[in-house]
């Protein structure tokens, strides 16, 4: 049990089900972005700052890198084994697919991180303001 009463493995699976609705991890109800690559400061339902430090989505590169790894490597697989498809063609389709897998995947990424430091670091109370 953690400080709101929940069983450790519930809170991680409603902050990866919130986060992958792009809604606020810890509640539920805000939205986490405004538009496709801007995200709303803080949640306007419990008033959770998302940035929670500078430089703070950094981290979710590493998800976005990593999805985009583990996507090429199913592709390559495939082409290379079942579709038998050229190096060269390989080459090009895989990085297209990547560059806007990437562009795709940003506020999923995004939100998985947060999610992922959440469960790991729950905010402090200084890191919640009025909700907007
Ligand atoms: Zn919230």
């Amino acid at each position: 049990m953690n400080g709101d009463g929940a069983p450790q493995g519930a809170r991680g699976t409603a902050l990866r089900r919130h986060a992958l609705a792009l809604r606020c991890p810890w509640c539920g109800g805000g939205r986490l972005f405004a538009g496709w690559f801007r995200m709303e400061p803080r949640c306007s339902g419990c008033g959770l700052r998302f940035e929670r430090e500078a430089g703070y989505f950094l981290g979710s590169i590493y998800i976005n890198y990593g999805a985009a790894i583990v996507l090429a490597l199913v592709l390559h697989l495939l082409m290379q084994f079942v579709w038998q498809v050229p190096t060269v063609v390989q080459m090009v389709l895989l990085g297209g697919v990547i560059a806007l897998f990437g562009l795709g995947f940003f506020r999923w990424a995004r939100a998985l991180w947060l999610a992922f430091d959440l469960r790991f670091d729950p905010p402090r109370p200084e890191e919640f303001g009025p909700p907007r």
